[in-house]
């Protein structure tokens, strides 16, 4: 039987050759375990097994499960990776210590002043819609520049990385590129991208962060 333990060795195993066929030292490549539909037991097997940096997509789930297990072990590490709406911005600043999904003006004005009201400054990525899908959260690609500055210059948010999902039905390399391209040119050391199927490929491209969910738990929903 393979147990979560197992699986959590083996994925980091390959982000680590990945990383060194790339040239690039292991270490910096940091695993997001994605944990969201899966319940807290689940999440305390992978911590017991020394991982400390979760993801979850919806501030509600995270609530529900987090802050106990945040008291348990007060270097767990919060990512929220999923779209944010500006009337959760208070319950996901208080909670994350990292937000990878501001896409837009509106949201970045309501973290800038939660953060300046709470004292607390989660890490921010922007969200970039690299496939331009109707669908999909994120900045368009050209419109990237203009609006890291913004949330520089404007809302003073701690900015240090991008974020991107590539369209299903499309090669992942090509998308993992330019958001690799686009950080360098402004300056941000963080690159989140690459998932279960494709994790290595963006790290290959030269992720910093990959958000890793069914490789790591199994299926969601089963
Ligand atoms: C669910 C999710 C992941 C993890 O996907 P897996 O294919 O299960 O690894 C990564 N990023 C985001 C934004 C997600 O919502």
């Amino acid at each position: 039987m393979t147990t979560t333990t197992d699986r959590l060795a083996a994925v980091r195993q390959r982000i680590a050759a990945a990383a060194k066929e790339a040239g690039r030292d292991p270490a910096s490549v940091t695993l997001v375990a994605v944990s969201k539909t899966h319940g807290a037991d689940r999440v305390r097997e992978l911590l017991q097994a020394g991982q400390r940096i979760f993801g979850e997509n919806r501030v509600q789930e995270a609530e529900g499960k987090f802050p106990a297990l945040k008291a348990e072990y007060p270097d767990l590490e919060l990512h929220l990776i999923g779209p944010l709406q500006t009337n959760k911005a208070r319950e996901a600043v208080a909670l994350f210590d990292v937000i990878q999904s501001v896409d837009r003006e509106r949201l970045a004005a309501a973290l800038a002043k939660e953060m300046a009201r709470a004292g607390r400054h989660p890490r921010c990525y922007i969200q970039v819609n690299t496939g331009e899908e109707a669908q999909k959260a994120g900045v368009a690609p050209a419109d990237v520049d203009a609006f890291v500055a913004a949330c520089r210059d404007t809302y003073k948010l701690p900015v240090v990385g991008l974020m991107c999902i590539p369209p299903v039905d499309e090669e992942p390399a090509l998308h993992f590129a330019l958001l690799a391209k686009m950080a360098a040119r402004n300056g941000l050391t963080s690159v989140s991208m690459g998932m279960s199927a494709d994790y290595e490929t963006a790290v290959k491209l030269g992720a910093t962060h990959v958000r890793v969910g069914t490789a790591l738990f199994g299926e969601r929903g089963s």
